[in-house]
């Protein structure tokens, strides 16, 4: 029998908050999964004023007491690991060994974002008047929006939630309309740790109603999104009549630079790594090299032979696959139209270069392409699959000036035995994170922010725990 989801609204499991459900399915094989209940306007005020009424009381908890529920949680989601990495492979597409990293990662978080209770500290600063403190608080900000993307939707509840919860805010989360299942699985977690109802609230729902409802809403004191660019700017749109802030964590087209001093079997690796991990979909996937002329050729060969490596299908039937399916059939299409435009501006398929021959699923062919230009929509627009495109240059200078010009900002990486070059590229490169010499992926201890259109604030570590904290100054003349 189908599933039915239902919203978690002030702690328990409702059907009259949503009067349409749409159906899931899996991406490998067209399953339908379950029916995630399409929420109206009504329903997500219906879980904003839950998450109202519930803050107060839950800032008042010491903040000691509010990790407590995170750490409850994170112990839970390790109990129910197995389970909750099939629901995301099946719903995502996602390798079942990258799920269960997702799940544990997901559980790390919780832990890790507990551990700052203690540490959200404010600040004593000097004053110029006589008998006067100066007392910087942090505070929370009140009521919080979540809205997921699909790449990685266990784990994004988690990066919105945690933090938010530990300063003393209560949540909303919306997840994408592609992969509600396993927040639905969360939720059911947070019932079981008992967390105080109305702090964690789930919503199913499209973009335009839900997702928008969220954004525009009067209740909702910081809308954290993570998607697409062309999203996260109708999101600033809808929240700015009421001046609600945003944290918004949108697209990448990460450069890697290949210099002639690197180590081309690791870069080759890393560069593919990137480029292959679920499935290409990943914001701070490698999505354009930059290599130079000397090296271009060995370096080339080397990637497409560990393309031509990477097995594909269903992954929940060959677990041993190393990439699954595009979610659905508008990520295969546009993978698809942007090879094919590619290869008419002149880009050389050097392999794949087509969707690939299966009967089911939205498989696309591990694919590179060389020889391309800064001009070409290969190497401006965000692809979200696999495939490499590949341009000559001729030195350290134009390759970062080339990653330089692109409306997106986030994630950069340099590849060089040559302390000198990596220090002009970690100078030179404008974007918000850079690796040196390993593939593209960011810890939870650092901060995960985009540069220009790539987005606003960021996540992650204590900057990313303070974006869910405002200030409060207090001056006090006691004498
Ligand atoms: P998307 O923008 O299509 O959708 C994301 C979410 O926004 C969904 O829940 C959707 O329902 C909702 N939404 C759609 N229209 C809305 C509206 N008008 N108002 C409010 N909400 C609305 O993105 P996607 O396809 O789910 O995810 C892929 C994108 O996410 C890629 O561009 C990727 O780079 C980006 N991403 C970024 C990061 C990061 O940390 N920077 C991480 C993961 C994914």
């Amino acid at each position: 029998m189908t599933r039915i989801l239902e919203n978690f609204i002030d702690g328990r499991f409702v059907s009259g908050s949503a009067l349409e459900h749409r159906d899931v399915r899996n991406p490998a094989n067209g399953a339908l999964l379950a029916q995630m209940p399409l929420s109206t306007a009504a329903g997500v005020e219906e879980a904003l004023a839950a998450a109202r009424r519930a803050q107060p009381a839950w800032e008042a908890l010491p903040a000691i007491q509010r990790a407590g529920y995170l750490r409850r949680i994170a112990g839970l989601i390790r109990d129910n690991a197995g389970p909750l990495a099939e629901t995301i492979t099946r719903e995502q597409g996602k390798v079942l060994a990258l799920a269960q990293v997702e799940v544990a990662f997901t559980a790390d978080y919780m832990d890790y974002m507990a551990e700052w209770a203690r540490r959200i500290e404010g600040e004593v600063i000097p004053s110029d008047r006589v008998g006067e403190s100066i007392f910087l608080m942090r505070r929370a900000i009140g009521v919080t929006a979540g809205i997921l993307p699909w790449n990685f939707p266990f784990f994004l509840i988690a990066r919105k939630m945690a933090p938010a919860l530990v300063t003393g805010n209560t949540i909303v989360v919306k997840p994408s309309e592609e992969t509600p299942i396993n927040a639905f699985d969360f939720a059911r977690l947070v019932q079981q740790a008992e967390l105080p109802a109305g702090v964690f609230n789930l919503v199913g729902g499209d973009g335009a109603t839900a997702g928008a409802s969220l954004a525009a809403s009067r209740q909702v004191n910081l809308v954290s999104f993570t998607g697409s660019v062309a999203t996260g700017k109708r999101i600033m749109a809808a929240a700015a009549p009421n001046l609600t802030r945003v944290n918004l964590e949108l697209g990448g087209k990460a450069p890697a630079i290949v210099t002639a001093n690197a180590d081309l079997d690791l870069a080759a690796k890393a560069i593919c790594d990137s480029r292959v991990i679920n499935t290409g979909q990943v914001c701070n996937c490698a999505e354009r090299v930059y290599v130079a002329r000397a090296v271009a050729t060995e370096f080339t060969e080397k990637v497409a032979a560990r393309m031509a490596e990477v097995r594909y299908g269903d992954p929940i039937a060959d677990p041993s696959v190393h990439m699954g399916p595009l979610v659905n059939r508008q990520g295969l299409d546009k993978v698809a139209g942007m090879v094919e435009r590619a290869r008419a501006e002149g880009a050389e398929v050097l392999m794949g270069g087509s969707v690939a021959p299966t009967e089911q699923g939205f498989h696309y062919l591990p694919t590179v392409l060389f020889d391309c230009r800064h001009d070409m929509e290969v190497m401006r627009a965000e692809i979200f699959g696999p495939v490499l495109p590949i341009q000559v240059v001729d030195g350290l200078d134009e390759a970062i000036a080339l990653s330089n010009d692109s409306d997106y900002g986030l994630t950069s990486s340099i590849f060089s035995r040559d302390l000198a070059e990596v220090m002009q590229a970690c100078n030179g490169l404008k974007f918000g994170e850079t690796y040196v010499n390993r593939e593209h992926f960011e810890a939870m201890q650092g901060f995960h922010a985009g540069r220009r259109h790539s987005g606003i604030g960021g996540a992650d570590g204590k900057h990313g725990l303070l974006e869910y904290t405002e200030t409060q100054v207090v001056y006090m003349q006691h004498g």
